[in-house]
């Protein structure tokens, strides 16, 4: 499959890596929206939300049970936020599920 992401998970495409499982993937974002952007996927190839059902959902448990470790290692004591784009209202430009960890800053005016 010609997925960007699952040649980030296979190595076929090199990364930053920040943390690796068996199950996931936390990589630097190549156009960083804030001091630290790094993105979680899981390695099982899901395109968005649309695609987590009650059988692969622990994919995604999985990766929430991670971030706060990864942010901590990142010193994010401060705070950080999670953004998902599902779909093409929302400008998600990479049909594979991924998390966006932003922080390093305070950030600007929330969305929601
Ligand atoms: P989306 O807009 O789909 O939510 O986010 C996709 C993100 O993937 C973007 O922030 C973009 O900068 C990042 N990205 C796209 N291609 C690559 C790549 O090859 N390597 C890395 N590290 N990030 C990428
Ligand atoms: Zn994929």
């Amino acid at each position: 499959m010609d997925c960007i992401f699952c040649k980030i998970a296979n190595g076929e495409i090199p990364s930053k890596k920040v943390y690796e499982d068996d199950r996931c993937l936390a990589f630097y974002d190549l156009n960083p929206q804030a001091p630290i952007h790094v993105l979680f996927i899981p390695k099982k190839h899901l395109c968005c939300v649309n695609e987590i059902t009650e059988e692969n959902a622990g994919e995604v448990a999985h990766i929430f049970t991670v971030i706060p470790k990864v942010a901590k290692e990142l010193g994010l004591e401060n705070g950080y936020r999670i953004i998902n784009n599902c779909g093409a209202d929302a400008g998600q430009t990479v049909m594979h599920l991924h998390f966006h960890l932003l922080g390093g800053k305070t950030m600007g005016e929330k969305i929601i």
